[in-house]
């Protein structure tokens, strides 16, 4: 039977050995991950067969004890994971990390603080409520306390569209007394299920339908409107959605725009959009998962304008506001709509604690129990500066311009959407190379970077055409990094292109 000292060697606490044993551990992790920094390899785990091979639980009864365990974890996990540093890492909106992003992970998790009561995160609840005011007014709703740290831009926009359907809900049906219907006590209204509706381009985040489906509504409560070519809503249309809509008898609780949109970076034109939501009385929410990091920008602040027109917004900071995951935030113009989310708990957020203006993220958050990741975010706005941090984000938005003007002036590389913010959807088309075998062969060579570890490129549709995409977000990656990226895509290209068109290719996806 393992003793009680061996229990608290084991724990995190104040028992001399288990400190000693943290320092070192700490100090030896912290080593491995810079000797796998220093490997140049974006990728070194091969294919996902051979990494299949390799990836085995071993449990048993005694343990492998620390040293053994962590040993196996730099073989089994860390040297065989993706640099998302690396210049050639631009598949999805997976961002960097900043040196003080990886530093506030090391306070946040030693102390474990939670969120949801002051109690037990008394001088983290205080911090991020600051942190809120401060995005607040960059976003600019002006000073206050609504918003909330999130795990990401999934549950922001669960938020945002919760709160507007309930208040949609309410507005528009009574309860058995008359008053105001509330969806948190007596359900939804069985024909609110048919009648409420949320409008968004088809090109939002596809987590507005998942939303929506969790929240009992169904897809069937989304109507999509097409884009324009820039891939951002296209107003016209939308304009005649909504009067469709109330023609057939439906609500529209809530508008979504994006900005930022996951694959083009489209943003939304969202005054317009305002004002057509007003003229239904519908809420506006925007989803600034990826554009929002521009609230931070010196040069492209403007392209935002409109944000704070909003009724609630999505921010998401670990993408292009390099921090690690998970870090988001939700933000509500006006406080009182909270109240649709409201809950007391007693052991947690006693009305005596809020007459006395404790903290009360609880009410908040859809989460109970949560991290305090805005501790990542408050340490790099003040050690770098919001010049420094706002040059950063600058810097992808001007690469992306750079890097799609040299692929209009390539050879053999196709431009498939203007780019507006830090993505590039593009594809290899080789010349004389028939056309019904183009979409296979960008999907291939897309796969056979990766596996060789050379590359981690985006695949993705533009219409019914396959694209590449790179999310060229990067504050460190060169025009010349790009460059040498895309000379790979076309000698892969034409390395695997007679296979495929006689049929002998094997991918190593297969
Ligand atoms: C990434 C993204 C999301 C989802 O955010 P998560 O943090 O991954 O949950 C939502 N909307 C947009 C536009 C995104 O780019």
């Amino acid at each position: 039977m393992a003793d009680f000292a061996e229990h608290r060697k084991a724990l995190f606490c104040n028992d001399a050995q288990s400190i000693a044993d943290y320092q070192s551990a700490m100090g030896e992790a912290v080593e491995a991950v810079s000797a796998w920094l220093q490997n140049e390899k974006m990728y070194t785990g091969g294919s996902i067969k051979a990494l299949r091979k390799e990836i085995a639980f071993q449990p048993s009864k005694e343990g492998m004890g620390v040293q053994k365990s962590l040993d196996r974890m730099v073989e089994l996990f860390l040297n065989k994971s993706l640099k998302v540093h690396h210049p050639h890492s631009l598949a999805h909106l997976h961002c960097p990390t900043m040196v003080t992003s990886q530093i506030a992970e090391v306070l946040i998790n030693a102390t474990n603080q939670s969120m949801d009561s002051w109690d037990q995160s008394p001088a983290g609840s205080l911090m991020e409520v600051q942190l809120i005011d401060w995005l607040r007014q960059k976003v600019g709703y002006g000073e206050g306390q609504a918003g909330v740290f999130t795990s990401g831009g999934t549950q922001s926009n669960l938020m945002g569209i919760l709160l507007a359907r309930d208040a949609c809900i309410a507005k528009n049906w009574k309860d058995d007394n008359g008053k105001p219907w509330s969806v948190q006590r007596d359900g939804i209204p069985s024909d609110a299920m048919r009648n409420v509706k949320f409008v968004c381009s088809e090109n939002a985040h596809f987590s507005v339908q998942k939303n929506l489906a969790m929240m009992g509504m169904g897809f069937q409560s989304v109507v999509t409107v097409p884009v324009n070519s820039d891939a951002q809503i296209d107003t016209a249309a939308l304009a005649k959605t909504m009067a469709d809509l109330k023609a057939d008898g439906k609500i529209v609780a809530c508008i979504v725009a994006t900005a930022g949109t996951t694959d083009a970076g489209a943003i939304d034109p969202m005054k317009e959009i305002r004002n057509i939501a007003d003229q239904y009385d519908a809420w506006m929410h925007i989803d600034a998962a990826w554009g929002g990091a521009l609230i931070l920008s010196n040069e492209y602040r403007a392209m935002l304008d409109g944000l704070e027109l909003s009724d609630s917004v999505t921010l998401d900071f670990h993408k292009h506001y390099f921090q690690t995951i998970s870090c988001g935030a939700f933000l509500l113009k006006d406080e009182a709509n909270y109240r649709y989310m409201h809950y007391e708990a007693e052991y947690l957020n006693s009305a005596y604690d809020e007459e006395h203006g404790v903290p009360n993220l609880v009410s908040k958050s859809l989460q109970t129990t949560r991290r305090f990741d805005a501790l990542k975010l408050w340490m790099t706005v003040e050690a770098l500066g919001e010049e420094l941090y706002g040059s950063m984000i600058d810097h992808g938005v001007k690469l992306t311009r750079d890097v799609a003007d040299y692929i209009k002036a390539t050879n053999g590389l196709e431009l498939l959407v203007e780019p507006q913010f830090a993505s590039v959807l593009f594809r290899v088309v080789p010349e004389g190379y028939p056309v019904e075998f183009v979409d296979n062969l960008n999907q291939n060579v897309a796969d056979e970077l990766f596996a060789r570890g050379e590359a981690n490129i985006g695949v993705t549709k533009v219409g019914d055409v396959q694209s590449l995409k790179m999310t060229t977000l990067s504050p460190i990656a060169t025009l010349e990094n790009v460059q040498n990226l895309l000379s790979l895509v076309q000698a892969e290209a034409d390395r695997i292109k007679d296979s495929i068109a006689n049929g002998t290719y094997t991918p190593p996806i297969a």
